[in-house]
């Protein structure tokens, strides 16, 4: 064991908290290089339309492949990293505006559908936050109300006051804004009334157990419940299962997410299914 510190602390290393900064310090250096060598990429998922099952948003997932196509670190991992070493702020911007770039060249080819991006709450709350996204809406022909920010109940909750004039700004731009992973932070659903938010998801957690556990389907009926009675779109991540999806459609949820309906999937492959999809509806509308 190492001690460091002064006279009066003592603080005490084992050497799997020394292994453990080491990998951290390892992952920041070479995230650095990742981004300089353009190995980041971002994944698209899709979200559905309860209903009908027509693709009607996407999430933007970050992920890192190395030069032998393999994926680096999960993206739990290095994005936990790049959060605690103030990365996230550029390589959050880098997201921003390369979704932006490619919901542009789907919107321009009039099958544009929202885009949704994670926003961290340190970059939320660093000063650049609303300039940048005000200059990557100004820098493509998007329509910002085919961009969607996923923001967290601890992003929103943290800033007060500020937090929420702040959010009525971005919602000025056109943006919409969802409030991601709910129901396991703190933000009551008395508190959903001052936040200017256009959707709630779910958290996956919810959606596991919504059709085996009473307590998870009471409490679930109950979000959706209200959410909506606040006019409130409501999504579910993480739906696994038909019979998952057959309760939350059920219970009145609007929209799924997860791997019953696509795994994330690179620009490539979403592509060819908005094609897909607007392919059947120019044949279902009589195109020739
Ligand atoms: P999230 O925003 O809640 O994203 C949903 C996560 O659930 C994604 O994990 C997705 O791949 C996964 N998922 C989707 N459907 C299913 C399903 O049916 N079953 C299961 N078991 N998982 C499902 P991913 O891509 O590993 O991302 C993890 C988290 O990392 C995200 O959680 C988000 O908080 C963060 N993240 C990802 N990309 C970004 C980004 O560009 N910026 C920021 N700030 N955070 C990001
Ligand atoms: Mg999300
Ligand atoms: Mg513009
Ligand atoms: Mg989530």
């Amino acid at each position: 064991e190492v001690k460091v510190g002064g006279r009066q602390s003592y603080r005490f290393f084992t050497p799997s908290m020394n292994e453990r900064a080491a990998a951290r310090r390892r992952i920041e250096a070479e995230l650095r290089q990742a981004m300089a060598r353009n190995q980041l990429s971002l994944f698209y998922q899709p979200k559905v339309d309860a209903t009908d099952g027509r693709i009607v948003g996407a999430e933007v997932l970050l992920r890192w492949y190395g030069p032998d196509g393999t994926e680096r670190y999960p993206p739990e991992q290095f994005i936990a990293v790049a959060e605690d070493v103030g990365l996230i702020v550029p390589v959050g911007a880098w997201v921003l505006r390369e979704a932006c770039r490619q919901g542009d060249v789907w919107h321009q080819q009039e099958m544009g559908v929202p885009i949704a991006v994670n926003v961290s709450p340190l970059q939320f709350q660093h000063a650049s936050f609303l300039a940048e996204l005000e200059a990557v809406l100004a820098d493509c022909s998007l329509d910002p109300a085919l961009l969607e920010l996923e923001l967290t109940e601890r992003t929103v909750m943290a800033g007060g006051d500020a937090t929420i004039a702040l959010l009525q700004r971005i919602k000025r731009c056109g943006v919409r804004l969802s409030l991601d992973d709910f129901g396991t932070g703190y933000c009551s659903l008395s508190y959903l009334k001052h936040f200017p938010v256009d959707a709630l998801k779910i958290d996956r957690a919810f959606v596991r157990d919504v059709e085996t556990d009473a307590n998870t389907a009471a409490i679930t009926q109950a979000i959706i419940a209200m959410a909506r009675s606040l006019g409130k779109t409501v999504v579910a991540e993480g739906v696994e299962n038909e019979a998952q999806a057959e309760y939350l459609r059920a219970a009145g949820c609007e929209q799924l997410q997860g791997f019953l309906y696509g795994a994330p999937m690179d620009a490539n492959a979403f592509g060819k299914l908005l094609t897909e999809q607007h392919l059947l509806r120019w044949a279902s509308e009589g195109g020739t």
